[in-house]
């Protein structure tokens, strides 16, 4: 008897979702639609937490629903080194013990060094090295006069920047410890460290060509009220040939723009397959192992 019922529920059932399935040609896939709408959901959720302005937010929605390359291109970055599309900024900090493990010392060659001590990680190292030669190759020298600086010496930069210049412009130009882009060893401060740098052929060249090898500027003009800085023409940060031409192609050039995105979305991203991953988890524990539990 409650095998025959077993049978007919499982009939209906099975009747029931077969038929269901059967959509008229006319009636639009629903699976792709279904598809869509959670894209545009779970992106406007980024974009809400990325506090883009609207006409970037704008591009992005465009490019997730007409540029197949725009989603397979954040999966690429992902990717790479997380290091190189971590936001660190006024607000996101490295933290006292973040050193990397990779630092190569930079040496006079294609490029010039300002001062002996001068590190970098490798890869950046590498870069810094193929870009100066292609540089030169137009007759413009590269100086390397600032690199990585660790937790200690950024605190000891920040204090003397206080002292000479008061807080106020010091936290203009330079981070408190911890905040600094230098401390992930991706970094150059290129030739005077100062205005007299913009403008020079060297700047010039930068600013046209350092995006081709991974370079990125991190500190634009009149952007201070979103990256906290002022202008810096001299300040590049090695993000990745992935990265920097995204950052180009979809964030009009604005790094700090594209790194709050990545953020966003990474988090957005860990947030969702939690989801996904509770609702295909069995409900534990079961009944009969709670009674279990209970009675030891
Ligand atoms: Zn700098």
């Amino acid at each position: 008897m409650i095998r025959l019922r077993v049978f007919a529920v499982s009939f209906i059932f099975f009747t029931f979702f077969t038929c269901t399935k059967n959509y008229p040609q006319s009636a639009p896939k629903p699976d792709v639609n279904q598809k869509e709408d959670g894209n545009n959901t779970f992106f406007l959720n980024v974009l809400n937490k990325a506090l883009l302005p609207e006409n970037i937010s704008a591009n992005i929605l465009k490019a997730v629903n007409e540029n197949p390359s725009f989603v397979s291109g954040i999966t690429l970055i992902l990717r790479t080194d997380p290091y190189l599309w971590k936001l660190v900024d006024k607000n996101n900090s490295l933290g006292e013990s973040y050193a990397p493990d990779d630092l190569v010392e930079l040496k006079k060659g294609s490029y010039l060094v300002n001062r002996k001590d001068l590190t970098l990680r490798k890869t950046a190292a590498d870069s810094l090295e193929e870009m100066a030669q292609a540089a030169k190759k137009e007759e413009v020298t590269l100086t390397a006069s600032s690199a990585y600086r660790s937790y200690s010496y950024q605190a000891q930069v920040y204090d003397r920047n206080v002292r000479e210049m008061g807080k106020e412009s010091a936290d203009r130009e330079s981070a408190r410890p911890g905040f600094s882009q230098h401390q992930l060893g991706l970094v150059v401060d290129f030739g005077s460290i100062s205005d007299a740098f913009t403008g020079t052929k060297e700047e010039v060249w930068l600013s046209r060509n350092a995006w081709r090898y991974g370079w990125s500027l991190s500190f634009p003009e009149g952007m201070e009220s979103i990256t906290g800085y002022r202008w810096e023409s001299w300040h590049y940060r090695y993000v990745g040939a992935e990265l920097a031409k995204f950052i180009n192609d979809y964030f009009n050039g604005i790094q700090q723009y594209a790194l709050q995105f990545l953020k966003a979305y990474s988090e957005n991203k860990l947030v969702q397959l939690q989801n996904i991953h509770n609702n295909l988890l069995p409900d534990i524990p079961t009944q009969r192992a709670r009674r279990r539990r209970g009675s030891g």
